[in-house]
Order: C-alpha cells, then sequence, then structure tokens
C-alpha cells in the first residue's frame, strides 16, 4: 500500500515535471524533521496534518510551490525551523506563503470586539491581495482543521465555526470553488448552531433516504436515452449540502418546509462538449416536462460572475420536480477546483470551451476591492463582514465589473462610476428597461445611467435609498 505522502507524489506526477515533485519531495523531507515526536490534539502524528493539507492544493492541481508551502505551513509556528532557513533553502517565493498562511493564522476574527475584528480582517485582505494562493492554502488548512474540531475547546470550536461561515465559506465562494464552500458549511455547520443541525439532520432524514432511492433509478433510465443517441455522458445524483439547504428553509415563502424544497438533490450529466450539454437538454425534455415557471436558466450561454457554467433544469420526473444540471468536463472541473482549474487549464492551453480571462476578471476584481481598502480609512471603517458575502456584480454598457453590496441602487452604481456621473444622474434603465432611482440591483445586471448636463447636484432624498459609504458622503457633501 502507498503511503499518503507517496499518494499525494503521484497526484503531482499527473501535471508536474519531475523537478517539481523533488521540489516538494524536498518540503516533505523538512516537514517531517521539523514536526517529528509532534502530535495534534486527536493523538494522529502532526504530519498528517499538512499532508492532509497538501493532498487538498493537489487535488486542485495547484503548482509546486504552493504544495510545498502547504507542506511546510505549520513549520515556521510549530518548530525551530525558521522563516529565515526556509528562504535559504525554498527561495523567497515559497517562504512568502508560508509567512503570509502563518500570519493570517494569528488573526482571530470572531470572539473579538468589533474594531478588532474589522482591523483583523483588514489585515487577512491585505495579506491575501499579495497572493491569492495565500487564501487557498488557508482553504486548505481550514478544511482539515474542521475535520478534528471535536477535540478542541467548545469557545475554540465556536469561533472557528463562525469564522469559517461568515469569512472562509463566502471567500471561497468569490474564488469559484463551490464545491468547497458547501464543504466548509457543512463542517462548520453543527459548531456553527448546534440546535439547527440537529433539528435538520433529523427531519431531514427520510426525505434523503426517499430522494436517494428516486436518484437511482432515474440516473439509469437518463445514461440509457443519452447512450441510445450517441451521447456518452457521466451521470451522478447528489444531495443538497446541508447549511445551503437550512438557508433556503429560512426564506419566507419556504416557511421551515421541506415539502416545498424541489432541489433537495439534484442530478448532473457531464458530457464531452458544448454542443453535446444542448443535444442532451433536448433529449432530457424529451424524457421529462419541464416545469413552466422554473424553467430553464443556461449559465453556459451567461456565465454567473464567478464564471459559473452549466445548464439547470427543473423537470416533472416520476412524481415530482428534480433538478438536471448538464456541463461538460471542464466546466465542471472549474465548478469544483474553481480558480485552480483555471491556472491549470491556462498553464497547459488545454481551455475547453470556456474564455478563461472573462473568468479571471471576477478575481482581479476582489484584489482590486482589497487594494483600495488598503488606501483608505474610510473604507475599512465602513467594511462589515457582510460585505463579504452579500456583494452584488453590476455591470456597466461596457461590460465593466463594479462590486456593490446587497440594496445598492443606480445612484450607488452612478458614484461607483464617477462622482460627476453620480451628480448628474437623472434617471437609469437596468437590463434595457428604465427603473426608479431607488430600484435595488441585483447581481449580474447591466446599469445604464441617463444624465441631465444642466443639473448640478444630487437630491437629498436619495439619501434615503442609496447604501455605499461613497454615495452618501457625496450627496451628504453637497448639502452642508
Ligand atoms: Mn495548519
Amino acid at each position: 500500500m502507498k503511503t499518503d505522502f507517496e499518494e499525494l507524489l503521484s497526484q503531482i506526477k499527473k501535471y508536474q515535471t519531475p523537478a517539481d515533485c523533488r521540489l516538494v519531495h524536498q518540503a516533505y523531507q523538512l516537514a517531517v524533521q521539523a514536526h517529528a515526536g509532534q502530535t495534534r490534539l486527536s493523538g494522529e502524528a502532526f504530519i498528517n496534518h499538512p499532508l492532509a493539507v497538501a493532498a487538498t492544493l493537489a487535488r486542485w492541481q495547484l503548482d509546486s510551490e504552493t504544495i510545498a508551502a502547504g507542506l511546510l505551513h505549520d513549520v515556521v509556528e510549530e518548530s525551530q525551523v525558521s522563516l529565515e532557513k526556509i528562504t535559504k533553502d525554498f527561495g523567497p517565493e515559497i517562504a512568502k506563503l508560508v509567512d503570509g498562511v502563518t500570519k493570517v493564522g494569528e488573526y482571530k476574527l470572531r470572539g473579538q470586539q468589533q474594531a478588532i475584528f474589522v482591523e483583523n480582517l483588514r489585515k487577512l485582505i491585505v495579506v491575501m491581495a499579495k497572493d491569492l494562493r495565500v487564501v487557498l492554502l488557508k482553504l486548505a488548512d481550514r478544511y482539515h482543521n474542521l475535520q478534528t474540531l471535536d477535540v478542541l475547546p467548545l469557545a475554540k470550536q465556536r469561533r472557528i465555526a463562525r469564522e469559517t461561515i461568515e469569512i472562509y465559506a463566502p471567500l471561497a465562494e468569490r474564488l469559484g470553488i463551490g464545491e468547497m464552500k458547501g464543504q466548509l458549511e457543512d463542517l462548520a455547520f453543527p459548531y456553527f448552531d448546534p440546535d439547527h443541525y440537529q433539528w435538520l439532520k433529523t427531519y431531514s432524514r427520510s426525505y434523503f433516504q426517499k430522494v436517494d432511492e428516486y436518484l437511482l433509478k432515474i440516473e439509469r433510465r437518463l445514461i440509457r436515452a443519452l447512450a441510445k443517441r450517441g451521447i456518452a455522458a457521466q451521470v451522478s445524483g447528489r444531495r443538497k449540502h446541508l447549511y445551503s439547504l437550512y438557508q433556503k428553509l429560512q426564506r419566507p415563502e419556504i416557511g421551515r418546509d421541506l415539502a416545498k424544497i424541489y432541489d433537495l438533490a439534484a442530478l448532473r450529466v457531464i458530457v464531452a462538449t458544448v454542443e453535446e450539454c444542448y443535444a442532451a437538454l433536448g433529449i432530457i425534455h424529451q424524457l421529462f416536462r419541464p416545469v413552466p415557471s422554473v424553467g430553464v436558466r443556461d449559465f453556459i450561454a451567461q456565465p454567473k460572475p464567478n464564471g459559473y457554467q452549466s445548464i439547470h433544469t427543473n423537470v416533472f420526473c416520476l412524481g415530482r420536480i428534480i433538478e438536471i444540471q448538464v456541463r461538460t468536463r471542464a466546466m465542471h472541473d472549474q465548478a469544483e477546483n474553481g480558480i485552480a482549474a483555471h491556472w491549470h487549464y491556462s498553464e497547459n492551453k488545454t481551455a475547453g470551451s470556456f474564455a478563461p480571462t472573462q473568468k479571471m476578471a471576477w478575481v482581479k476584481k476582489l484584489v482590486q476591492w482589497q487594494a483600495k481598502i488598503t488606501d483608505s480609512q474610510e473604507l475599512i471603517v465602513s467594511l462589515r463582514f457582510d460585505a463579504l458575502s452579500h456583494r452584488n456584480f453590476i455591470f456597466s454598457p461596457q461590460g465593466d465589473v463594479f462590486d456593490l453590496p446587497a440594496a445598492a441602487t443606480p445612484v450607488d452604481f452612478a458614484y461607483a462610476v464617477h462622482t460627476d456621473l453620480g451628480d448628474h444622474c437623472a434617471g437609469a434603465k437596468v437590463d434595457g428597461k428604465l427603473v426608479p432611482l431607488h430600484y435595488q440591483l441585483k447581481s449580474g445586471q447591466i446599469v445604464e445611467i441617463l444624465v441631465n448636463k444642466h443639473k448640478k447636484a444630487p437630491s437629498r432624498d436619495w439619501l434615503n435609498f442609496a447604501v455605499t459609504h461613497k454615495a452618501r458622503q457625496k450627496i451628504r457633501g453637497h448639502f452642508r
């Protein structure tokens, strides 16, 4: 049987050069030496932790530097090995990654006073802005720590779980690693909100049992129908993540009634090409009638702002409604691995049908946003955590993306583009239709601001609905 390290190395061999493998091997040797004799609170050998972190990074097919940093990420913190030694043996790039993830680990984000929380959050964002691989390292680290959270004292469990739900899971989503977001939330949920976790686990058990049996039946039917038309598809059923189900149950129209949730499970159909996606959709709709009100959502023609691509359709099938997602293998890897998959594809020039530059706009935006925060004390003060989780990405008619908080209006958008545009704003069109200026924008909408050149100042009543710091400050400035 292979050891965990041999397993890791064979994973890396698939996409990296022999020199890269040697680098990872060298990092492993130093990590083993540094952590010799150390155990984790769970009782297992300490080295298992950096190995598990490196395995996650390899699953995302990250470069050898990041994986080496994953193996070494706790060395400075937990052993006698200094950052200078890492710099000397492995070079400044790996040392910077190790330093970044060590620093991020020191920022305790929850269980603090608001002022310290905001300050630590700012520091975290600054570190991440320098190199996004630090975020990925931190996510992999957090992912493994959550799996052994039960050995920690209660207060620490709560803090880590809360940080995960409020900060790291939204970050994973923003980076397009949706699968990791769901996994982090589900690992944190029992510690974050134990009562509701228990309630939902018990309440959903029988629903999920029925759903599993049902999925098995239609999987077979679907594979056969697609094969008959010459499409080799991989079909798999998947349950909705528990925490995301919990959030959906809180919506007023659902009223905590599981019977009203039709995406308790989804079927995923993976095919080779975009053409096959549309062909498969046709075949699915011949087998199962689409649900009229919910309809088909084509995220291939119109990707989500974080780059997600797939076609979703809700169909009537054996007496109930089920969501079926159709995508290519490349889209699937992108959805599972997000940014990491993107790096892999762009390096190897094997990109499928998706446009990598468009995907990266999202990430670039995050970096820019972080950079802005470092320059402006005012922004830091107005930054509250929900800033990370509930933001909308709004487009100008030219295709520029603006990152605005939930409830932002055309006035906020106008001021985000330019102060002049805000001051002269006289009306707005959203996706080509006229809307009132207090209209609440949604992610993905295109906003066109109508200007009146003769208008010199904003209206005072805009203060009743403008939400961004910048817009409110500019409007107020006119009435002082
Ligand atoms: Mn660690």
